[in-house]
């Protein structure tokens, strides 16, 4: 049933990031093949109850924004002011004509809130109007004076760390926020201390250790290998491919146009090496083969560029949640000479397919003129891929 209070969100995406180290700014950074903002973002775009997720961003990154969220459902971004505050209050103030009853306000930077957490926080402003996640404090905290000595141990029991999202009722929080503004308050650093100031009490709901906010180049180092560590579940793919030489001046190999006595005799344009490379994705997925997914017999794939057959494999992994770790083709004829092509034809697969070139091998070998391929009536083509699925409910066996 849906719930009778109308949610938005607001995304708060306008700061620079600057402790984060080098690289822009943290929200625009990737991690584990997806941007920071993306991840938070998507959990907003995609829950059932919000009905609108309101980006606020610095106008100067519009263009990197639009890149990293595209896909996802959004208002259109409002610019940010030159405090956290006041980005919050110009994303209450973009949203006071759509009137929601509650809004969530999170930070870019906490890619990793989930649905759940979300859940809660519309459950908590529901009942009590002001509330925000919270968490235990595991380590003794120390008030410490100008002069760097212990002044007081506050008692552990009652500390929380507060996260993202806070959650109120739109018109308190928006009133509240243009209180603090008339009275040129621009210093809190949360929502919920601005809601303390005008007096609000601010209830607390179970937050998530998970929902980390990302500060410090170490915690994107540390999320990166743990990101890396969910893609356990590794498959392995191989794919193999032979077109037949027909009358032409060039042939497409690896995405590659390389000029040839002979062309190749194919519905498309027959690039031997990049359909292997789709067929052992498509093997490690378990997921059919390039006939079955672009039929021959299909007349919109007659003459069709392959890149496009090889980032519909890409996106099938993706669409899974994995990556891929590696891929590897061997290109199998006499001429053309593959190896002063080796590394352009690697830099257009990484380039199809995203790939860090690091991760694609192209190798070559002859068939020392014996069979089709010795007496060069047409190429062969095999290929190899490995990639990285997320654990799931799929076990070993039924
Ligand atoms: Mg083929």
């Amino acid at each position: 049933m849906p719930r009778p209070e109308r949610t938005a969100a607001i995304l708060v995406a306008a700061g620079r990031g600057l402790r984060a180290g080098a690289g822009g700014p943290k929200q625009y950074r990737e991690l584990g093949g997806q941007t920071v903002i993306f991840r938070a973002m998507q959990a907003f775009s995609r829950h059932p109850d919000i009905f609108a997720v309101q980006p606020v961003v610095n106008p100067d990154d519009a263009a990197i924004f639009n890149e990293a969220v595209a896909g996802l459902r959004h208002q259109p971004p409002t610019s940010g002011g030159a405090t956290r505050q006041a980005s919050v209050h110009a994303g209450l103030e973009a949203l006071a004509a759509d009137k929601p009853d509650i809004v969530l306000i999170h930070d870019a930077a906490r890619p990793f809130v989930t649905s759940a957490v979300i859940s809660r926080a519309i459950d908590a402003a529901g009942r009590t109007g002001a509330a925000i996640p919270t968490i235990p404090v595991t380590d003794t905290i120390k008030q410490v004076g100008d002069a760097g000595h212990v002044e007081a141990t506050p008692d552990r029991a009652r500390l929380r760390i507060a996260q993202t999202p806070q959650a109120f009722r739109f018109d308190v929080i928006l009133d509240a926020h243009r209180r603090a503004a008339r009275d040129g308050r621009s210093d809190f650093t949360d929502d919920a201390a601005l809601a303390e100031w005008a007096g609000l009490t601010v209830a607390t709901f179970e937050g998530d250790p998970a929902n980390m906010k990302l500060t410090t180049p170490e915690d994107f180092i540390r999320e990166e290998a743990r990101l890396a560590a969910q893609l356990g579940d590794i498959r392995t793919g191989t794919g193999y491919d032979v077109h037949a030489f027909g009358d032409g001046d060039h042939l497409m190999l690896c995405g590659v146009r390389v000029p040839h006595v002979r062309g190749f005799l194919a519905h498309s344009d027959g690039d031997v090496g990049l359909h292997a490379l789709v067929d052992a994705i498509l093997g490690a997925l378990a997921d059919g083969d390039i006939g079955s997914h672009f039929p021959p017999s299909d007349p919109q794939w007659k003459g069709a560029a392959s890149d496009k057959f090889l980032k519909y494999a890409v996106d099938r992994v993706t669409a899974r949640g994995g990556r891929i770790a590696n891929l590897e083709v061997t290109m199998i004829c006499e001429r053309p000479k593959i190896g002063p092509l080796r590394d352009v034809m690697r830099a257009r697969i990484a380039e199809i397919t995203g790939l860090n070139i690091s991760r694609v091998a192209v190798k070559a070998t002859t068939s020392e003129r014996l069979g089709f391929t010795g007496r060069e009536e047409g190429i062969a083509a095999t290929a190899s891929a490995t990639i990285r699925l997320p654990w799931d409910d799929k076990g070993w066996s039924e």
